[in-house]
């Protein structure tokens, strides 16, 4: 059977149709780059907006694509957060008025949840348990991915989000937004050994990642003048990823067996961070297992296949009617609260 996704969670309005067999049967993403690029950040407000404008025809496109009503499909799963409020509430209050109306199952996906088993849509082997590097615009963390619903938080950021270190980045070197793939691309052309910048938290006894002091090199270097753009793109990017590595690896030294070391959310879809991990995969003797670039970033595929996992979970119970939209939702709700950190 057929589960439709809802994705509203930050800029991009999504809706997706994926079957049990894990076939992205139908999907549509409408970006809103255009309307925050004046702002050179997403600003919640207009997104709320634009989602609200745009859902429901994308809903009906996505349909349509796959030629199918929504009596077709055997559950509605929609982003219930963490994410903008506003958008949030926009695709979950869009997911509710469709599961009342034609009498389908409502699912609330976690939206990490979402980037957590991304890669199982892709990756038909890849058999829990798992490692996972979760690393996009809001999070960076590792994960011990023990089964649907069982998530294991071994390590998380003690001040900014890896992607969000990226934008940073790219607006200090007046990239414009969105600011990852902007970065990566002009670190092609860098030299990284050009400008020394810090490595926060390398070798660090504690599992956590730290960006921010990494974030202000980068705005030195930049004032400084003394140094090209790409040098300091590329000598960034070399310096994110020796930390990622360096973490990553103290991760899987420490942890129970895994299956595979897998890696998700935005920044997964960068090329030398892709590299860097299947090399460290290698040295443990890993699979190394990464979604396709298109379900790195924010889609609602994920959200669909998220939405398949629960269906076919033993105690299957679908969401009630008053499930509210969250801001904030911990995926591993046991997990140590961190100095600094968000969720
Ligand atoms: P979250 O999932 O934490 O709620 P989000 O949904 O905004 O945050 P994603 O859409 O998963 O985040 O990822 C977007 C982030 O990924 C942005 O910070 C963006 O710059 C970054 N990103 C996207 N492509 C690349 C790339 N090629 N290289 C580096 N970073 C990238
Ligand atoms: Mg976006
Ligand atoms: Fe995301």
């Amino acid at each position: 059977g057929l589960v439709l996704g809802i994705e509203s969670s930050c800029d991009e309005t999504a809706a997706a149709l994926v079957d049990e067999g894990r076939r992205i049967v139908a999907q549509r993403i409408a970006s809103q780059d255009d309307a925050h690029r004046p702002y050179g950040g997403v600003v919640p407000e207009i997104a709320a907006r634009a989602h609200s404008e745009r859902l429901t025809p994308l809903i009906a496109a996505t349909l349509d694509d796959a030629g199918v009503t929504l009596g077709d499909v055997d559950a509605i799963a929609a982003t219930a957060g963490p994410g903008l409020i506003g958008g949030v509430m926009v695709g979950l209050v869009t997911a509710k008025a469709l599961s009342l109306a034609a009498d389908k199952p409502l699912i609330a996906i976690n939206h990490l949840e979402g980037h957590a088993l991304s890669p199982r849509l892709a990756d038909r082997t890849l058999q829990f348990p798992y490692l996972l590097l979760l690393v996009s615009g809001g999070h960076c963390q590792i994960l011990r991915v023990e089964g649907v619903g069982q998530y294991r938080r071994l390590a998380t950021t003690i001040d900014d989000a890896l992607g969000e270190a990226f934008d940073k980045t790219a607006k200090i070197l007046g990239l414009g937004f969105p600011g990852g793939p902007a970065v990566e691309r002009i670190a092609r052309d860098g030299d990284a050994a050009k400008v020394p910048l810090p490595r926060p938290l390398l070798g660090s006894a504690e599992p956590h990642f730290s960006f921010a002091g990494l974030k202000s090199a980068v705005l030195r270097a930049r004032e400084a003048q003394t140094h090209a753009a790409a040098d300091i793109a590329a000598s960034f990017q070399q310096a994110a990823i020796d930390c990622v590595i360096d973490r990553t690896r103290r991760a899987l030294a420490e942890s129970d067996a895994v299956t595979a070391l897998v890696v998700a959310g935005g920044v997964a879809a960068n090329k030398a961070v892709r590299a860097a991990l299947e090399a460290l995969a290698g040295e443990f003797g890993l699979p190394f297992v990464a979604p396709p670039l298109a379900l790195c970033t924010d889609n609602a595929a994920m959200i669909a296949w998220a939405g398949q996992e629960r269906l076919a979970a033993p105690h299957f119970a679908s969401d009630p009617l008053d499930i509210a939209a969250r801001p904030r939702w911990p995926l591993d709700p046991e997990a140590a609260p961190v100095r600094g950190a968000g969720v």
